[in-house]
């Protein structure tokens, strides 16, 4: 009897030693947030002061460039970042855009566009994925964040303020978090537009992004404080993207439409860095509107029908596509005449909308907590394959999505 006491003791002295010289594993993650920086291009973290999230960045999984979807607009991307689904597939096909099945427009600053579902139903966002699984989910803004899905909703949301501030932003989220336990969300967004709003404004290498820049970070330190009064700082992941970059733009590099087509005859959907045209009913096809406007673009201006873009952009079948699809060269906007004398007075600085394969529509990618591996960076990766690993990390069974698994493969802890 003695010798199995004996025996028990130096077993218990033995798996003592061993708990003592493993390091003990990371307690699993109680919460997941998402945070959206708005046109946080992939190499401010290198050229701005933002030492939080470079902090996050090298601590966690970082990748040298998450590459945006087409158009390289806030809500196509915000909403394929939430769902793995291209904008084409998704349905939110631009900021603003015509949807002949209604005959109505969308428009990213409309409250009807934002609260109602019909825009919405061609994707899952990963909230609604959650909640329908059994966890609970806050949306601190996200574009598609304001309305059901099949009659389901975040737990938490809240209508898109953009007089909020940063800092005030996230004292909101802490309050959603600061709940009991049984009450407190399992999955959180945030969206920062303050880089976006000052990279428009005044560039992308104007002194006020990169005060902007500073907003933001500190804006972080302020969250990964809260999360640590609340006891939740060890056991948070983060993950922390953008939905595209920002470009120098010029008025002096600007084509007017007017000059490339009978303006009368067609249907302007949008403008910009892309966009495009429809004809209007009783004048020309399409495809005879697409080959007029060819004839005399510039070569900063490239035309194509809806169903004959470039195959990677995955920009073709969906009616809310303007059916001659036009896209200008980094730097490059196309506008119409009407009102310009006007606009240009205000022209913006910087912009986005560009090819998602030109380096500065690049968007950042950052993961940090217990779920995701350690001081790794992992090559450029497409943006569909955000959601699969959102579902990783909060053991939820995706919806169908276009992407696959190597974000998950490359970026969640083993
Ligand atoms: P853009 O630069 O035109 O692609 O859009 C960026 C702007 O979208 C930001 O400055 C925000 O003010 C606006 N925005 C972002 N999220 C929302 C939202 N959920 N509802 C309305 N506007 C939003
Ligand atoms: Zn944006
Ligand atoms: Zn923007």
């Amino acid at each position: 009897m003695k010798r199995l006491i004996a025996g028990v003791g130096l077993l218990a002295v033995l798996l003592g030693l061993v708990s003592c010289t493993t390091p003990a594993a990371p307690p699993p993650a109680q919460l997941l947030i998402l945070v959206s920086v708005d046109g946080f291009r992939w190499d401010y973290l290198q050229k701005y002061e933002a030492p939080v999230l470079a902090r996050l960045a090298s601590a966690g999984v970082h990748a040298t460039r998450l590459t945006p979807s087409f158009p390289t607009k806030t809500f196509p991307n915000h909403y394929t970042l939430v769902t793995g689904l291209y904008p084409s597939h998704h349905g939110i096909v631009g900021n603003w855009f015509f949807d002949p099945a209604s005959g109505e427009t969308f428009g990213m600053s409309k409250p009807a566009s934002n609260s109602e579902e019909r825009w919405w139903t061609g994707g899952e966002p990963v909230w609604i994925t959650a909640e329908k699984q059994g966890v609970r989910s806050a949306c601190f803004f996200w574009p598609g964040s304001e309305t059901s899905h099949d009659g389901v909703r975040p737990s938490f949301f809240k209508p898109f303020d953009k007089k909020l501030r940063a800092a005030d932003r996230v004292a909101g989220l802490l309050g959603w978090l600061a709940l009991p336990p049984a009450e407190r969300p399992r999955f959180a967004t945030l969206y920062f537009d303050v880089v976006d709003d000052m990279g428009h404004r005044h560039g992308p290498d104007a002194p006020e992004t990169a005060a902007a820049i500073k907003e933001v970070d500190e804006a972080l330190a302020r969250l990964l404080a809260g999360l640590d009064r609340l006891g939740l700082g060890a056991r948070t992941d983060l993950v922390i993207v953008s939905d595209h970059g920002m470009s120098e733009q010029s008025p002096d590099q600007v084509i007017f439409l007017d000059d490339l087509m009978k303006i009368s005859q067609v249907q302007v959907d949008s403008t910009g860095p892309t966009g495009g045209v429809r004809p209007k009913p009783g004048t020309v096809t399409a495809a005879e509107l697409a080959a007029s406007i060819r004839a005399k673009a510039p070569p900063q201006l490239q035309v194509w029908l809806r169903d004959e873009t470039p195959a990677r952009f995955h920009f073709r079948g969906n009616p809310r596509i303007p059916d001659v699809v036009l896209l200008a060269d980094d730097h490059w906007n196309f506008e119409s005449r009407t009102g310009w004398p006007k606009r240009v007075l205000t022209y913006n600085q910087g912009n986005h909308g560009w090819d998602p394969a030109t380096s500065n529509m690049g968007a950042l990618f950052i993961a940090h907590g217990p779920s995701f591996r350690h001081r790794v960076e992992i090559p450029e990766v497409e943006n569909i394959h955000l959601y699969n690993l959102l579902c990783a990390a909060l053991g939820l069974t995706p919806a169908p999505n276009d992407g696959d698994q190597r974000l998950v493969q490359a970026a969640l802890a083993k």
